[in-house]
């Protein structure tokens, strides 16, 4: 067995970033920015109000309060969106809504709570101002978000959904990124089936597929189901070739184990240039790593809960790696065990399944899902992290554990 790290190494030597190129941003979601980021326009483009009200000089409501409010003239209406084709001149004021540039002349807004029109209408010729504002009050200045020429955000920025809010506002379309990572999932196994219909003696329902291609999304890189393969070397062969051509990786679950039909190894080793490993890990022991022409394949485990394990431990960091991410790696946190985590001795690392959340103590707490069988993916599919246990006797009710947190994080109820 090689130690975990040592195995994670091996996979990321295989995983290389992607070429940088400039993507749409409604594909940029979740991408690494390859380059600073910098502003051509500033945001906001222009002074303009932060409140419904009115534009004024300042000056003009020296001593204006609800006792002896300050009359002023309104010479016209500016909307979000219209050109400040109005000046305000002394003694009058202009009725202006949130977001509508502040036409020459006004220097402060008075929130309309603040004032009053004598017919209580929009045809009123005069406003009733009852604070005195300073200059400035209630304008959000030009280029107090972004001033042009500024640097928006560094390279190796993952682009969360504020970030593309943030270039769009200053009129960026494209964004240079590193990839999106196409990423080719594959099952295989004489017993898998899919589709409707009951099943035959011996069959079983494909469940990996399903879940490592939602895992895929999940990481930000773009799914491709390339179906399911029997256990016949020459389809795997096939499968394999074409995938490494049409894709930038492969996930393939099934066929790395030691059973007489575990040909994903064997093909692996005879196309590519491959890793085959016992990891000191459980669930997920068997892991088959190589590359196929420079595309990284991830031969994971069959079994379902060894399958998502594998994955979070070794395909996700390898496919961020290849997205150009700085962090790898989940989350990790110290938690306390509300539910004993007991094993045995066995030279490996234990990656229990745990739900995790704040308690009222503020702190995080986490409690097992149950059955740990690593073909019990029902019991696995509640939890939001992964308990590390380190080899040794596991952790008792009330002591402390890393975990891996993979979901959020909810609170106890
Ligand atoms: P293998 O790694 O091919 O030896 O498979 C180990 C176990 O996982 C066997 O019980 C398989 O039937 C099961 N298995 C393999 N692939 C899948 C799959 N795609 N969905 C559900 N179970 C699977
Ligand atoms: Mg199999």
């Amino acid at each position: 067995m090689i130690p975990l790290d040592e195995a994670r190494q091996i996979v990321f030597a295989g995983c290389s970033r992607g070429h940088p190129r400039a993507v749409p941003l409604a594909d940029a979601l979740g991408l690494v920015t390859s380059v600073d980021i910098h502003a051509d326009e500033a945001v906001p483009p222009f002074d303009n109000t932060a409140m419904d009200g009115f534009a004024v000089r300042a000056a003009d409501t020296a001593g204006a309060s609800d006792d002896t409010p300050v009359r002023l003239t309104i010479a016209g209406t500016l909307a979000a969106g219209a050109a400040p084709d109005v000046v305000v001149g002394a003694g009058q004021a202009v009725r202006i809504m949130t977001g509508a540039p502040m036409p020459p002349g006004a220097d402060a807004v008075v929130m309309v709570e603040r004032t009053s029109v004598e017919d209580g209408g929009t045809e009123s010729q005069d406003v009733l101002v009852q604070i005195e504002v300073a200059p400035g009050t209630h304008v959000r200045r030009v280029g107090d978000d972004l001033a042009a020429g500024q640097q928006v955000f560094p390279a190796d920025t993952t682009l969360t959904p504020a970030h593309l809010g943030v270039l769009a506002s200053v009129g960026v379309r494209r964004v240079p990124v590193y990839p999106r990572p196409r990423v080719g999932v594959i099952s295989t196994g004489d017993e898998l089936v899919d589709g409707p219909g009951p099943l035959a003696p011996g069959q079983i329902r494909d469940s990996n597929r399903r879940m490592l291609l939602a895992l895929v999304a999940r990481a930000d890189a773009e799914p491709v189901d390339l179906g399911r393969i029997a256990d016949d070397e020459d389809a795997i062969s096939e499968a394999l070739t074409a995938g490494a051509a049409s894709c930038d990786a492969i996930i393939s679950s099934g066929g790395v184990s030691m059973g007489d039909f575990d040909f994903v190894k064997v093909v692996l080793d005879r196309l590519g240039d491959m890793t085959w490993m016992q990891v000191a890990i459980r669930p997920a022991k068997p892991l088959a790593f190589g590359t196929i022409g420079g595309t990284p394949v991830f031969g994971l485990p069959g079994n379902p809960v060894s399958s998502l394990v594998s994955f979070e431990l070794f395909a996700r960091p390898g496919l961020r790696k290849m997205m150009g991410h700085p962090g790898l790696d989940r989350l990790r946190l110290r938690a306390v065990a509300d539910d004993g985590l007991a094993r045995r001795h066995d030279g490996k690392t234990h990656l229990a399944r745990v739900v995790a959340a704040f308690d009222a103590d503020g702190v995080v707490h986490v409690r097992t899902t149950g059955s740990q069988g690593s073909h019990q993916l029902a019991a696995t599919a509640a939890a939001n992290a992964l308990a590390v246990l380190p080899d040794g006797d596991g952790v008792a009710v009330g002591g402390t554990v890393e975990i891996m947190v993979l979901g959020d994080l909810g609170t106890l109820t």
